[in-house]
């Protein structure tokens, strides 16, 4: 496989080219692989250090339960979901909505500011690949250098026991992670059971599973950046979001121009020389394949392995460090060092709010949803004891973790309640159904079409109150 340096040498010339085609590609259209130099560094560990927390996080959520119920669970078959061990059900879409509104909101906004700090630090491309592939890719093959020359040598013993290993534990780590997925999906007991139970029982869990291990295998086994380079629409989205006052990793080309190799004992600054060496380490390092020195490019995923690549460099030359840094482009043009703007101010703080918006619909989310509906068809009937009745259905949610006793009251006007059949018990997370009679004296009933009032009791608590319409004799 052709190296994507060998074929930037070529193309170095030609200032703006790298514009007009992807990195990682030839001209002929053919993939060209990237060798990551391992990068070293202070933000190199601090991302470390990230990758290793939300991994943590990543595989024991499954494990961890709130009052019974697990810390996270999508259960898209059944309709459930549990965030932070609240259960969430169709009827509780509108907040689904609401949050991938502010969401949306949310990353633009984030984006707008911070730029893509988001993709270098937590996206979940990012810290498999660089987190866990790569770092096994290091273990197993070495540095760069090393893994080009095993690429290029024949297919000795050597290759064969590095390249099979490397691609076992690739697959070995794709099968946990999508387990664990499918525990997100339908519960932890249940992934255990299906296990246990093998694919004779479970063909089209195992049928799934085998689809999605192979294609998780293949992303960050072959398909690699081109994800973030080619695929992932937030990445495209860079162009529209991004401005001249947004965070990204940028070269400063007023200090590191006129770029050029270093000559010992040479004052660079007489001769009008700028800091950066042109000793493409920044390059080596990119696992994207492109060269920071070139501007904002989309290709960027902000990873800030060239920052450290470049302050190691900068370090031994006794230069300040910082020639590849965070900063906006007006921040580089102006000579300025990254502050904290009034714009980006604002902004975080309608973050601040959008978050504060969400968190606060979800705590104050009803346990309970009924809906209380007349019966169609019927209007009112008159009993032997003079009063007038209505037939109703009733429909309960219980969205908390407790088996209820449920009983309504008529609260407004004065009248009765009388049950069809049994009064409702709503097990946890259950819905209950059923019909009830409102009687109420025709005296108290001012218009054909009067407002009633029903309180809903739930351990002898009243949780819920609902108006509906109670139908009378005319007057
Ligand atoms: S690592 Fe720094 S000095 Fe070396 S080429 Fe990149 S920007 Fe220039
Ligand atoms: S240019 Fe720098 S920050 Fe951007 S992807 Fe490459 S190494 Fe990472």
């Amino acid at each position: 496989m052709a190296d994507v340096r060998d074929v930037y040498e070529e193309q170095e010339a030609a200032t703006e080219t790298f514009r007009d085609h992807l990195a990682t590609m030839d001209n002929d259209g053919k993939r060209l692989w990237i060798f990551p130099k391992k990068p070293k560094g202070k933000l190199t560990n601090y991302r470390s250090l990230v990758s290793y927390v939300l991994l943590i996080v990543l595989i024991s959520g499954p494990f961890l339960k709130i009052s019974g119920q697990p810390l996270l669970l999508f259960d898209i078959l059944q309709r459930r979901f549990i965030i932070f061990g609240q259960v969430f059900w169709p009827q509780d879409f509108f907040l689904f909505v609401i949050g991938m509104s502010t969401s949306v909101v949310f990353i633009i906004l984030f984006t707008v500011v911070f730029g893509r700090i988001f993709c270098g630090w937590i996206c979940p491309q990012t810290i498999f690949m660089e987190g866990v592939f790569r770092k096994v890719e290091y273990w197993i093959e070495g540095d760069y250098m090393s893994q080009k020359k095993l690429d290029k040598q024949p297919w000795n013993r050597e290759k064969i026991v590095k390249k099979t290993s490397k691609q076992i534990i690739f697959v070995l780590i794709s099968v946990v992670i999508m387990h664990t997925f499918m525990a997100y999906l339908v519960g932890i007991e249940k992934m255990w059971k299906m296990v246990a139970e093998g694919p004779g029982e479970n063909a089209v869990g195992f049928s799934a599973m085998i689809v999605l291990t192979g294609l998780f295998y293949g992303v960050f086994s072959r398909l690699r950046e081109q994800v973030c380079t080619t695929i992932c629409p937030y990445g495209r989205l860079q162009g529209v979001l991004l401005d001249r006052q947004s965070i990204v990793v940028a070269y400063d080309k007023e200090r590191g121009e006129n770029r050029s190799k270093l000559r010992k004992g040479e004052d660079r600054e007489a001769v009008g020389k700028g800091d950066c060496i042109d000793c493409n380490q920044c390059v080596y390092v990119c696992p994207t394949g492109i060269d920071i020195r070139n501007g904002t490019q989309l290709e960027c995923v902000n990873c800030t392995a060239c920052i450290d690549a470049c302050d190691s460099i900068m370090d031994r030359i006794g230069k300040p460090k910082g020639l590849v840094r965070y900063a906006s482009e007006q921040n580089v043009a102006d000579k300025t060092p990254f502050a904290f703007t009034g714009r980006m101010k604002a902004y975080s703080a309608v973050l601040v709010i959008l978050l504060g918006v969400l968190t606060s619909l979800l705590i104050l989310r009803s346990d309970f949803e009924t809906t209380i509906l007349r019966t169609p068809g019927i209007l009112f009937q008159e009993r032997e004891d003079g009063m007038i009745t209505n037939l109703y259905q009733l429909k309960m949610v219980n969205k908390t973790n407790i088996a209820m006793d449920i009983y309504l009251k008529l609260l407004e006007p004065k009248g009765t309640i009388e049950f069809v059949g049994n009064e409702i018990q709503l097990e946890e997370q259950g819905i209950g159904e059923g019909a009830f009679f409102v009687a109420i004296k025709p005296g108290l009933l001012e218009k054909m079409s009067s407002e009633i009032s029903i309180g809903v009791f739930a351990e002898g608590t009243l949780v819920e109150t609902v108006q509906t319409k109670f139908l009378g004799p005319a007057k």
